[in-house]
């Protein structure tokens, strides 16, 4: 059978890919919001950077970008963006006010949306028609004119990989995104209007101290409406592994420690992994904890009880899980590798 691998005499074997599903197979599986609607309270469940309630799908898999670090082209959807038809999208689409009508927000999951501007405008055109309130992923090099289409049928936020602010980190990474390039799309997100929850990650190649100094600076100038930061992960299976494995730059073997919190797995001659999570929390809080930053909260909780409510738990869940980090950094500090070459805190 294609696609499967299984182990044989201990040693492993992967079989033959099969072809990517085409858009005529992707329209012949059910609606998974068929089995939300069926099996899953929708009420439970909140996204930091969606109106609540919301309602997630895909409508394709794969990404043809060749980000280094990122897991989900490079393990499990490809790098072929297989999508489904713009009808059989807008169809599903059109029965989600039926079957979940407390539902503010719609969020494409898949892993770039915008990869294809021509369909994506065409989805946005039609979305628009339905009065959906919508979110998806995005690179930061969408066009100005296919931002526009996408704001006017009903776009409201971009989840958008920054990554880092430093120009060779981008490149080492293969992001395919210049540090220029994400100013220009971000200066035009926010002229139309169109909210950005910006990702970051610290511990990429290339990184120093310097480097995350400059990324923190970055992600201000960028002023994304929300902000996530992780640690660089070193997952099997991607280029960057095979680069901190090479390397001798991995100092765990484990992503996570025993309570699920990301470990810094990663240390360099120029920052240690001690460093790198420490400056996770810091990035943080020189973002959220500015005056211009709690002005902005403190306006968007006295215009709805409902976003006071999101923004006040997300508040105390934030500075909760910062307190639960330290205190895990903590215990576990003495038990992190460092390799001999790396700076200490
Ligand atoms: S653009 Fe996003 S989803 Fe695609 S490879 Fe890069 S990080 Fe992964």
């Amino acid at each position: 059978m294609k696609g499967i691998s299984y182990r044989e005499n201990g040693t492993v074997v992967h079989n033959e890919e099969p072809p990517p599903l085409t858009t005529e197979q992707l329209d012949a599986l059910p609606f998974v919001t068929e089995v939300y609607e069926r099996d899953l309270d929708y009420l439970k469940y909140n996204s930091p950077y969606c109106q609540y309630p919301y309602v997630s799908l895909y409508t394709g898999r794969g990404c043809p970008a060749r980000c280094t670090f990122c897991l989900w082209p490079q393990v499990t959807t490809g790098h072929t963006y297989r999508v489904r038809s713009v009808g059989n999208v807008l169809d599903e689409v059109s029965q989600l006010k039926r079957r979940f009508p407390k539902m503010k927000e719609l969020f494409f999951d898949d892993d770039t949306f915008t990869a294809d501007p021509p369909r994506a405008r065409e989805i946005a055109q039609g979305l628009g028609k339905l009065g959906i309130t919508w979110s998806t992923n995005s690179r930061a090099n969408v066009d100005r004119e296919t931002l526009k289409v996408l704001k006017d049928g009903g776009l409201r936020l971009f989840v958008v990989g920054y990554e880092s602010g430093n120009e060779q980190i981008l490149k080492n990474i293969r992001k395919g995104v210049s540090v220029e390039r994400a100013r220009r799309f971000t200066r035009d997100c926010h002229e139309l209007g169109i909210l950005i929850h910006g990702t970051f990650i610290l511990g990429l190649p290339g990184e120093t101290r310097d480097t995350i100094q400059e990324t923190m600076r970055f992600a201000r100038e960028m002023q994304p409406e929300t902000l996530q930061v992780s640690l660089a992960s070193p997952y099997p299976g991607t280029a960057f592994y095979d680069f901190v494995t090479k390397n001798n730059y991995l100092t765990v073997d484990s992503l996570v420690d025993e309570t699920g919190y990301q470990k810094c797995t990663v240390s360099y001659p120029e920052v240690s992994a001690d460093e790198i999570f420490k400056a996770v929390e810091t990035f943080y809080r020189r973002y959220y904890f500015t005056p211009r930053y709690i002005w902005k909260s403190v306006k968007k909780m006295a215009s709805s009880r409902e976003e006071a409510k999101r923004l006040l738990g997300e508040g105390v869940q934030f500075i909760g899980s910062m307190a639960k980090r330290r205190r895990i950094a903590n215990t576990t500090r003495k038990g992190v590798a460092q390799p001999e070459t790396s700076a200490q805190a």
